[in-house]
Order: structure tokens, then C-alpha cells, then sequence
């Protein structure tokens, strides 16, 4: 596929399929620096709202990618940053669904949903993605490391006052965290902060993919299916994806493989040299960490990867 500038993929997603990746900021611009961001650390901690990239430059590229028969099950706001950040992440939206029947969708921190200007546009969306991993503002601070400007209490209320009116399908992410939110009585909290939100179902999530803290440790697939019972309707444990739907998934992940054979690289090294999102890389690293056939190696505070056998 052609080289884009603000789409990656299509990638192929745990929840959403075959899907198209829209970056609609700079790397890494953010509300958050949550402690399990697969990103990397938060370089530019802000709540400014501004056309970070150039609205005609997204939406010659998406026209580009439709008319050379651009094929996904999603095309999905997300990258390298919180999408609502950008002031025309909405025409966006818009854009997508006058020009083209690919469900759009939108994963966002929540953070900006109690502004009703963000709330409208973020409605153009088929399906919204929220994250919700705490139950109070102890848990908000030392989990997602809000901008000083964001409060706890504004972001449920924005997740409720969205959910009362989008018209959409409304998904929430729970992101749990060995002995940081995993505990069943703060499980039980967050369980009861969703049933105020009311999304259409609950998936839980947790660290299967290369985080840059190492205290941040995943939970087993068993912890995860025992606490997804705590939430009404019970949650969904997100199932693992295949990579061989599409023979180029395979390529990139025996290319990836191949390289780390011959020398450790970091994510911005592999995505330099595959020609990838370092989302895309984060999904391929995640999934052949899962599998056992890569390790990681911390170096003066840089994270590596090699094979197993090395
Ligand atoms: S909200 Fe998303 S992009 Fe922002 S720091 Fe958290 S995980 Fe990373």
C-alpha cells in the first residue's frame, strides 16, 4: 500500500477487524500520559484544541485510499494521540460517512466529551470507543496522569451527558493493570461508575502489547474472564486477532521476526525500517510477545527487541 501521511494500515484490530487508521496529531499529543499507553511516554500533555494536521490533507488522503478500491471493516480516529484534541476531528467524521458506507469510528480518552461542541461532533461517529480504568480522582491521577486542567468528576459526567444522547453504539474499554485496578472491590467500582454510563457493552483490556513502564504488568486471560461477571451486562474479554486473514500481516510479522533475528530494535526503529504506524508496530510486537517468539531488553532507558532464540 502507498505511503500515507496521516493513514496507517488497515491494521488488523482485536475489537474492529480489518481497520483503517486515521492520526489526526502529532506523536504524542494527549490529555493523558496513562501508565499503560502503548505509545510511549505523553511528549505533549495538553487539552488544546486546534487543527493539529491539515483537515485537506486527511481528506485527500482518505479519497486517495477510497478510489485505489480502499477495502476495511472500520476506518477508525486513533494514532498517535487523543483524536478529539484536533478542532475538526467531527468533519472528519463527517467526511468518512458522506464518502464512503465503512463505519467510522472513534476511540477517545473521554476527557473533552463534557464540551458540547465535542460532544456533537464526536456523535457523527458509528461507534464511539471511551476508556474508563478508575473509579476515583486517586485512581484518575496515578493511572491516566490527566492535564492539571482535567478533573475526574467533569469526565464521568461528560461520558454520562454523551451516552443520554448519542444515537450511535457506544463501546467502553476497561484497562486493568496487575495490582493497580485489578483488585475485585475497585473492579466492582469501575463496574459501577459503566452502569451510570450505560455503553452498549463493556470490553476489559490489559497489557498484551509493550507498555513503557515495567511495573505495569498484564493480567491472565483467567483473571481477566473471572472479573468480567462483575460488570451488567457481564464484560467482554477481547478476543485474540489473526493474522492470517491477509497474507501481508503474515509478511509484516515474518519480516519483523527476521529482523529481530539478526539485531535487538526498538518500536521507532522497527517502524522506521517496515514503513509502519508505531501503532501497527505495537500490535505486532504485543502479539509476538504474547506468542513467546520475541523478549524485550531495557537499555539507558530504552526498551529493545529480540527473538527468543537469540
Ligand atoms: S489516552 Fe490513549 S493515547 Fe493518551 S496516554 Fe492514554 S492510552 Fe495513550
Amino acid at each position: 500500500m502507498k505511503k500515507f501521511k496521516y493513514l496507517f494500515g488497515p491494521v488488523p484490530s482485536r475489537r474492529f477487524g480489518l481497520s483503517l487508521g486515521v492520526d489526526l496529531t502529532p506523536f504524542k499529543t494527549c490529555s493523558f500520559d496513562c501508565v499503560f499507553c502503548q505509545l510511549g511516554r505523553t511528549t505533549n500533555h495538553t487539552t488544546e484544541r486546534k487543527e493539529y494536521v491539515p483537515m485537506d490533507g486527511v481528506c485527500n488522503e482518505l479519497n486517495e485510499w477510497l478510489s485505489t478500491n480502499g477495502q476495511a471493516d472500520y476506518i477508525t480516529l486513533a494514532g498517535s494521540g487523543e483524536p478529539t484534541l484536533h478542532s475538526r476531528f467531527g468533519d472528519v467524521l463527517e467526511f468518512i460517512r458522506t464518502h464512503t458506507r465503512i463505519p467510522a469510528v472513534l476511540l477517545t480518552n473521554g476527557t473533552l466529551l463534557d464540551q458540547p461542541g465535542v460532544q456533537e461532533a464526536a456523535a457523527r461517529a458509528h461507534i464511539v470507543k471511551v476508556s474508563l480504568s478508575v473509579w476515583d480522582t486517586a485512581s484518575y491521577v496515578n493511572i491516566n496522569h490527566p492535564h492539571p486542567n482535567l478533573k475526574f468528576d467533569q469526565l464521568v459526567e461528560g461520558l454520562i451527558q454523551f451516552r443520554a444522547n448519542f444515537k450511535g453504539r457506544l463501546w467502553m474499554e476497561v484497562f486493568l493493570i496487575d495490582g493497580m485496578n485489578s483488585g475485585p472491590n475497585d473492579v466492582k467500582k469501575i463496574a459501577q461508575l459503566a452502569r451510570q454510563i450505560n455503553p452498549d457493552c463493556i470490553h476489559l483490556n490489559t497489557a498484551v502489547r509493550p507498555v513503557h513502564h515495567d511495573f505495569v504488568k498484564p493480567l491472565t486471560g483467567e483473571e481477566l474472564n473471572s472479573l468480567a461477571p462483575l460488570f451488567d451486562p457481564p464484560a467482554e474479554v477481547i478476543p485474540e486477532f489473526k493474522t492470517t486473514r491477509r497474507p501481508d500481516f503474515q509478511t509484516n510479522e515474518d519480516t519483523l521476526l527476521e529482523m529481530l533475528r539478526r539485531r535487538p530494535c526498538t518500536s521507532e526503529q522497527i517502524a522506521g525500517a517496515l514503513g509502519l504506524h508505531l501503532n501497527e508496530v505495537s500490535k505486532y510486537v504485543g502479539k509476538l510477545l504474547r506468542t513467546n517468539r520475541i523478549r524485550k531488553i531495557r537499555k539507558d532507558d530504552n526498551v529493545y527487541y529480540c527473538t527468543v532464540n537469540k
